[in-house]
């Protein structure tokens, strides 16, 4: 972590809050828990020991102020054990939940400094909301229901249409398309646009004639002779470049207006 990390104004909550999960809420030398625990210094900053996360603990005042600037190894000298595993766990990685939650105070803290208002929010919280209004849980009724509440605890009401955003990516990297043996077939063109339009783009075709006659919003797939692939709501059919319009630009998202696929 880069020098002035620790001056955010969330970072002494934050911090706390990491070492706690980190250290299950409990002095690491006596295991109490349910009382003021201060930060301590694994290895004390008088004998070269940082503000690394690494190098801090919780401990209650008694122990934190008996072990002073000691090494571990020497307050603890009747508990050969217990220092040995506080030294490896505190190099070790956090596991599951507790890699979640520590992520979560650590990139607080982190984004706290820059001086915007962050806050933490969780799992648990989102679905209190959610109960609280009865909504069922959906990726839709969760993004109603993280956060504070508005105030006056205004009832949250299911959209009934929402806009849905999925990633359609922005095209390949590869310049072959191999063949059903595994060899690569001629390369593919260097150039992305062909006749003013991109793979993904957003256009409105209108069809003067024929069997596909009529008008059509979709994303269009390119190719270099002109005849595009044009994905609509209800199939795909070949068009021209000259019957498009360009609605917008493919920027690797899909748009659509339309029910949250998971709600009642
Ligand atoms: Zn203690």
């Amino acid at each position: 972590m880069g020098t002035g990390w620790r001056e955010g104004p969330l970072f002494g909550f934050e911090l706390r809050e990491y070492l706690l999960v980190r250290w299950g809420r409990a002095c690491v030398y006596c295991g109490v828990k349910g009382v003021p625990l201060q930060i301590d210094h694994l290895r004390a900053r008088s004998r070269g020991g940082t503000d690394r996360l690494s190098n801090l603990v919780l401990a209650c005042a008694p122990c934190n102020s008996s072990k002073g600037g000691r090494p571990v190894a020497e307050f603890l000298v009747g508990r050969p054990e217990l220092a040995a595993r506080l030294l490896a766990l505190a190099k070790a990685p956090l596991r599951d939940a507790a890699v979640m939650n520590s992520t979560r105070y650590a990139l607080c803290a982190r984004l706290g400094q820059s001086g915007v208002p962050v806050s933490g929010w969780s799992g648990g919280r989102t679905s209190a909301n959610r109960a609280r209004f009865g909504l069922r849980k959906s990726h839709v009724s969760d993004a109603l229901c993280v956060g504070e509440s508005p105030p006056g605890d205004r009832i949250v009401r299911r959209a009934a249409v929402v806009l849905l955003v999925g990633c359609t990516g922005r095209g390949s990297y590869r310049r072959t398309t191999p063949d059903r043996f595994g060899f690569p077939r001629p390369t593919r063109p260097r150039r992305k646009q062909f006749h003013g339009y991109a793979t993904g783009d957003l256009v409105r075709a209108t069809v003067p004639r024929g069997k596909h006659r009529g008008r059509y919003v979709g994303r269009v797939s390119v190719r270099s002779k002109g005849t595009f692939a044009l994905a609509h709501a209800s199939g795909r059919i070949d068009v021209h470049h000259s019957q498009l319009v360009l609605l917008q630009r493919g920027d690797g998202y899909r748009y659509d207006w339309g029910r949250d696929p998971a709600g009642g």
